[in-house]
């Protein structure tokens, strides 16, 4: 069965001490409470050994935001997937549209990454997603299709079951623009099609496809009450407690 799942997206915010003080009070907000899904927490680089530490993990499991494509060496200023997993981590978002645009990550660069994420036993949350003027000329699908294709169904079966994948059109992220539930669910029913073509029915069953962009407290329930949308990514609104608890309480 796959799973319903609400994760956080921190991007670039917080000091330390911030963030510390937000996992913290997302700990003692959880601390006790009967949870329909799971919960993640995708922090910077830099948060990530603390807050595991912090935290109950069983509880908010954590993510990185990235990591390199390389697997150790003299690459300076990255982090390796062996040393993300080091930390506690449980989980790396990859292919974050941010990433893609601002970094330039291109579907074979994503495809190291996938790689060595999972090879160091990471799972990833595997972003794709179309911008403005492709869904503007309804071009999404061939968009999200060739996502895919470009960096993670050249995975085995196996290790495709691995991963979480996360439909964030761009034109919704930090924009306030949602996706209606209508838009989202016919997409998400379209990327679990190509997977069922792909890897068969059943993996395409197990596999979570959480959706992202100005998901909040407000439309979060809307969202996930369709039958192929298992939770969200939440950017803007994982920076506060009571926000993302909202969120999960979505389900
Ligand atoms: C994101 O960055 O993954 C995201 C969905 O951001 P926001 O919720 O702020 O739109």
């Amino acid at each position: 069965m796959r799973k319903n799942i609400v994760a956080g997206n921190w991007k670039m915010n917080k000091t330390l001490q911030e963030g510390l003080e937000l996992a913290k009070g997302l700990d003692a907000a959880l601390k006790g409470k009967s949870l329909n899904c799971d919960v993640i927490i995708g922090t910077p680089f830099i948060h990530l050994a603390s807050v595991a530490a912090a935290i109950d993990t069983k509880v908010i499991a954590v993510a990185a935001e990235n990591c390199a494509d390389k697997e150790s060496g003299a690459y300076t200023g990255e982090v390796s997937a062996a040393m993300v997993k080091s930390t506690g981590a449980e989980y790396v978002i990859l292919g974050h549209s941010e990433r893609r645009s601002y970094y330039g990550e291109t579907y074979e660069i994503l495809k190291e990454k996938v790689q060595l994420a999972l090879a160091n036993n990471l799972k990833p949350i595997f972003c794709i997603g179309e911008v403005k003027e492709e869904r503007e000329a309804n071009k999404q699908n061939e968009v999200v299709k060739a996502q895919l294709e470009g960096s993670v169904f050249n995975l085995s079966a196996e290790d495709f079951s691995k991963l979480v994948i996360a439909y964030e059109p761009v034109w919704a992220i930090g924009t306030g623009l949602t996706a209606t539930p209508e838009q989202a669910q016919e997409i998400h029913a379209f990327i679990r099609s190509l997977i069922a073509d792909k890897y068969g029915k059943e993996v395409a069953d197990n596999t979570t496809i959480l959706y992202g962009g100005s998901c909040n407290a407000k439309n979060a329930k809307g969202l996930f009450s369709n039958p192929d949308i298992d939770g969200g990514l939440i950017g803007g609104a994982s920076l506060k407690v009571d926000d993302f608890c909202a969120i999960i309480d979505a389900f």
